[in-house]
């Protein structure tokens, strides 16, 4: 069946909300220090175990920052901030063992046993709530118009937040494009080589088991690695290369004109940048090597096909062993066409209609889909998506599946 867009073009409350938070390019991206004083500022102001800075996706709830719990998601059905997000004010629940909506919540009856929730929503200036910021504790409390007051002042604060952080060009620590930043230079390169038929690279460049480097020797010396390995990236790359901090310890660049086997070349070189660097400090220095993956615009691709071309790549390096670089085969995947980005709530139903599971679509295609799901692996072959505010329903049959996603073709 071929899919109409129009289709998925109704516009609902929640589709507007998503499409908002698509636009601050937050999710899953990694920690980072002005919401992570928010969130424990809540602990400290209100003297509760759980301050929560968190954005809602159209499956789950997703902690951008999160102190004295041990996730980093929760899925929607059950938590007390889908209420915070349908009504869009805050909502306070002194006990909530006393409350209709919450006494048999899975939470509150085992879990972390919650007595307490205020949550109050992150709001953006179209008045569309893209998250929440809560404090918790697991033995009842009061919560006065004064402390309400506050919590609605530290969501607003993330929104602030949120916004500054858009308009950031550059990261602050290693001096690399922001992810934002990054993505107008490689859609400016993109239509440039579109339009005079030249080419265009990518390189995605993860440092290897870093998170041992931070457990080992502390986030500083962490931080000083990530900055150390951007500037001797920087001696291997010419002027008019970019390179941009897609994520924590992520970076992409972007070489215009330039081949596949050229930036295979370049990849090599910068590899053996990072492996030759030593951080003074400890006995042996630290030493990291990092992984690359490689990948050229392919003659149909959009910004988001090409740097996950290369993405794909970088994983491929990883699962071979790390300290290595893998280039993406030129674009021979079947064919995606009109592949759009989009951040769309949907269900899924099998087992005859017995079984539904919230998902979020990520991607949409003529004939398929990318939809990010909390249990991939409970997923039959066959099965139906339905995207919420629109009243059909698409057979799909699976075609891969990943840890946190999965892609299906339309039947
Ligand atoms: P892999 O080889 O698979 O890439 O393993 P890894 O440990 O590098 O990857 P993982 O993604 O598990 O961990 C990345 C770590 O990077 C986790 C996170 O705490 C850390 N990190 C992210 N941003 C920063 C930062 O700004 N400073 C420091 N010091 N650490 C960061
Ligand atoms: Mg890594
Ligand atoms: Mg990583």
């Amino acid at each position: 069946m071929r899919l109409e867009p129009e289709a998925f073009d109704k516009v609902s409350a929640d589709e507007q909300r998503l499409a908002a938070l698509h636009q601050l390019d937050i999710l899953d991206t990694p920690p980072e220090l002005g919401f992570d004083r928010i969130a424990d500022l809540i602990r400290l102001i209100f003297g509760v175990e759980i301050g929560i800075v968190s954005m809602i996706d159209g499956h789950r709830q997703w902690y951008k920052s999160v102190f004295g719990l041990g996730t980093s998601e929760a899925s929607l059905n059950s938590t007390f901030c889908r209420y915070t997000l349908t009504l869009g004010h805050q909502v306070i629940v002194p006990d909530a063992t006393k409350d209709p909506r919450f006494y048999d919540n899975p939470h509150v009856v085992d879990g972390p046993r919650i007595r307490f929730y205020a949550g109050a929503p992150i709001t953006t200036h179209d008045g569309l709530v893209i998250g929440t910021v809560c404090a918790i504790d697991t033995t009842m409390r009061e919560f006065g118009e004064r402390e309400t007051a506050i919590l609605m002042h530290l969501a607003a604060l993330v929104m602030r937040e949120l916004e500054l952080r858009q308009e950031a060009a550059t990261d602050v620590l290693t001096g690399a494009s922001s992810r934002r930043a990054f993505k107008e230079e490689v859609k400016k390169h993109l239509s440039l080589a579109n339009r005079h038929a030249l080419p265009l690279s990518c390189i995605a460049f993860d440092i290897d088991h870093f998170k041992r480097v931070n457990d080992t020797y502390g986030h500083a010396a962490g931080d000083k690695v990530l900055s150390g390995a951007v500037n001797a990236l920087k001696t291997g790359l010419r002027q008019s290369d970019c390179i941009g901090r897609v994520g924590g310890e992520e970076f992409s660049i972007l070489l215009p004109q330039t081949e596949l086997a050229t930036a295979v070349n370049v990849a090599e070189k910068l590899r053996h940048l990072v492996k030759d660097l030593r951080f003074p400090g400890s006995n042996p220095p630290i030493a990291v090597t990092a992984s690359f993956g490689v990948a050229a615009l392919g003659p149909s691709d959009d910004i988001e096909t090409f740097l996950n071309r290369a993405d794909q790549a970088l994983y491929q390096a990883k699962r071979s062993g790390r300290d290595r670089v893998c280039s993406a085969a030129a674009a021979n995947e079947p064919e995606k066409k009109n592949r759009r980005r989009v951040l769309k709530a949907g269900q899924i139903i099998f087992n005859g209609g017995r079984s539904t599971y919230d998902c979020t679509v990520r991607s949409l295609w003529e004939n398929g889909a990318e939809i990010a799901i909390s249990l991939p692996a409970i997923l039959p072959e066959q099965f139906e998506l339905l995207l919420k505010g629109s009243a059909e329903k698409y057979a799909c049959t699976l075609t891969s599946r990943t840890d946190s996603s999965i892609e299906a073709v339309f039947s």
